[in-house]
């Protein structure tokens, strides 16, 4: 068969690859793997790591080489062809994963390896999640109950899909031309700029207001005028919604109810009390209640002050002859205004000394002196479009580690956010030797016209965030693909690179790497740094119960869903903002129905990870605070321990070989400035 898709080795032919060619390639595939594991799974001889382990990592391997170039395409290339091909491909690959983890024969043979002596951690460590996953994609169940776990499991791979299509197709149905430039009084002029690209690219007149974030966040921040704001705002958080301009349209209702019904099902099915304690069979956290605990912990911490500085907004805003009542499309606004009143600093302000080809290598320059790798752009590379840059990682001995795509610009028909996903992963055995490759993305402002794109320090703080799991995917040393990099790790432990890395943004020496005016190339002046500095911790009790909130409503959610009642997500919200949020968003704010981490990603009764995964980050940069952020031992211990580890060995251990000892929650209070 002629398909790219079929291609054995080297990097995705993006350019050729053609919707029409992806089932086939599916289908081919997966005939392919099923025979293969047919093989393994009758042969009479004492199955062993390197003659039944190794061959179905291949298996998978493979498989993974096919599609993560067409599921990443849907994210960043939509068209409708595509998704239909993708759409057509996800019950196949849904159902063949429910199979595997469900092959009796392939979870004995796991068994059979186990027990066998000459493994090294890492493959006990594989054997181990291997043989846990087979138990929760029901391989213990009578065969009823196996079917109906891969119903379940087929449909949710549906829904989560159609969720995300609903919020893009939401996202970019909507938005706003603007005839008389005074309506836009107040915005910055890289705002202004974007909007007017914005109209040209649409043969508009004037400038074109989006949803798209890098042109919704200077409008909630800037704009002068209330009712443009409140405009904005409504159209922002009613996406995908039964509320706001296109109530009804893409209504994802239905599908948030059903898929936490399904959830529940499929976690019951599995002897689970809920779809929260399904999550936690496979995170460090041990049980819901030390969850609970956590998150309560955090929150009774920071409510009152975060209520204060809400206070402090309200006064502030109506020394301004802002409006009486603050509402949530004042927030951002008056929170600028009182942090240049306060700090005297923008954003906006610190845009010139953040111009992209600068921020980029000084970011390498950043990660090859802490970690001694080398970074060095690619060129002739294909990708799948022209913004995208292509570079690869080598060691101090020139040993190549790793190697990634960079999409930075929001555009339409790309998913919005920032994200890091494996495109390759590391595979090495004494038949192969496959090198990890990523691709990062982000959804920055495009450079407009011949200048370079100047970043916000928010969306500098953010390519690093990706980054440090760029680098968790890229410097793993661990030779298996299923326990390689980010795979395996537990996901609260996810966030710790990714988390971690962001520190380096708000210390002086980095940051004089990663700045440089883009007229005159000047260093970030001392004062204006220390005003930066300064505001670092402003409405930080604001931003931490905003998390806790998410963190809260997603557990909740999912620990307390009763087929009795539904999944009262609206009711649940409201009562978890009683407890933490400091102001009541509008009773049209849909905000659950763009809610994608939840929803269609990987952070259901898990987007506690992010603060679970902080107090690790915040303990880990605490002893670059003592030694020195740059002080090689240290940097050479962190990727050593866990870079390169992965998923190898157990989170906890991993760190406590980092550190010496397991962490404490005080870095985090103090980093975040709500210590007692
Ligand atoms: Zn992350």
């Amino acid at each position: 068969m002629d398909n790219p898709l079929l291609e054995m080795n080297g990097l995705p032919p993006f350019s050729r690859i053609l919707p029409e060619q992806v089932e086939p390639a599916v289908d081919h595939l997966l005939t392919v793997c099923r025979e293969r594991i047919g093989e393994l799974t009758s042969r009479s001889d004492l199955p062993t790591w390197e003659s039944f382990v190794e061959p179905l990592e291949q298996v998978d391997d493979r498989l993974n080489r096919a599609w993560s170039p067409v599921s990443h395409l849907n994210s960043v290339m939509n068209n409708d062809d595509l998704r239909a091909a993708y759409n057509a491909c996800l019950p196949k690959l849904s159902a063949y994963g429910t199979e595997v983890g469900q092959n009796r024969a392939l979870f004995e043979g796991f068994r059979a390896v186990v027990d066998q002596e000459h493994l090294d951690p890492s493959q006990r460590k594989l054997l181990e999640n291997a043989l846990r996953d087979f138990h929760l994609s029901g391989v213990d169940l009578p065969e009823e109950k196996k079917a109906r776990y891969k119903e379940i499991s087929q449909e949710l791979t549906k829904l989560t899909s159609r969720f995300d299509e609903n919020l893009l197709d939401a996202t970019n149905a909507w938005n706003k031309q603007i005839k008389d430039e005074t309506a836009l009084a107040g915005l910055p002029d890289s705002a202004l700029s974007l909007a007017k690209q914005a109209a040209e690219e649409r043969g508009m007149e004037g400038w074109v207001l989006t949803l798209d974030f890098p042109s919704y966040l200077p409008v909630m921040t800037y704009a002068d005028d209330r009712n443009l704001r409140r405009e904005v705002y409504q159209a922002y958080c009613t996406r995908a919604s039964d509320q706001g301009p296109h109530a009804g349209e893409w209504d994802n209702t239905p599908i948030m109810e059903r898929i936490l019904e399904l959830r529940y099902e499929l976690a019951g099915l599995l002897g689970f009390g809920s779809f929260a304690e399904r999550s936690l069979a496979t995170k460090m956290a041990r049980s819901t209640d030390e969850v609970k605990g956590f998150l309560g912990d955090l929150a009774e911490r920071s409510v009152i002050r975060a209520r204060g500085e809400l206070q402090e907004l309200a006064r502030f805003a109506s020394g301004q002859q802002g409006p009486e009542e603050l509402e949530s499309w004042d927030l951002a606004y008056y929170s600028e205004k009182l942090r240049q009143h306060r700090h005297e600093i923008t954003q906006e302000e610190l845009r010139p000394y953040f111009p992209v080809p600068r921020v980029l290598k000084g970011m390498f320059a950043v990660v090859e002196r802490l970690f001694d790798i080398r970074i060095q752009e690619v060129h002739g590379v294909e990708t799948w479009h022209e913004d995208v840059r292509f570079f690869e990682i080598r060691d101090a001995g020139g040993e190549l580690r790793g190697q990634f795509y960079l999409d930075l610009y929001a555009r339409q028909k790309k998913r919005g956010g920032a994200w890091m996903d494996v495109c390759t992963n590391r595979f090495h055995t004494s038949r192969c030797d496959q090198i990890p490759v990523a691709y990062l993305v982000c959804n920055f402002t495009p450079p407009v016209g011949e200048r370079p794109s100047l970043l916000t320090h928010d969306e500098v703080q953010t390519l690093f965030h990706e980054f440090g799991h760029g680098l968790h995917h890229m410097l793993t040393k661990v030779d298996y693909p299923a326990v390689a990099g980010i795979n395996g790790v537990p996901w609260d432990a996810v966030e710790l690179p990714s988390q971690f890395l962001e520190n380096w943004c708000w210390e002086r020496e980095p940051l004089d790497l990663i700045s440089g005016h883009v007229a005159t190339g000047e260093p970030i002046p001392e004062d204006l740094f220390r005003r930066m500095r300064g505001a670092k911790n402003f409405q930080s009790a604001m931003q931490m119960v905003r998390q806790l909130e998410f963190a809260i409503f997603d557990f909740r959610l999912h620990l307390e869903y009763d087929p009795e009642r539904g999944a009262r997500i609206y009711e649940v919200l409201d009562q978890v903002r009683d407890q933490v949020a400091v102001m009541k968003p509008p009773a049209f704010n849909r905000f659950a129905h763009g809610f994608s981490h939840i929803f269609s990603g990987g952070y259901a009764a898990g987007y506690y990870s992010y603060k679970w995964a902080e107090v690790l980050s915040a303990d880990a940069f605490s002893l670059f605070e003592e030694r020195g952020v740059f002080d090689k031992d240290t940097g050479r211990a962190f990727c050593e321990n866990i870079l390169e580890r992965g998923g190898a060995a157990e989170a906890m251990d991993l760190y406590v070989g980092f550190r010496g000892r397991e962490p404490t929650i005080d870095a985090l209070l103090r980093h975040a400035g709500i210590a007692a």
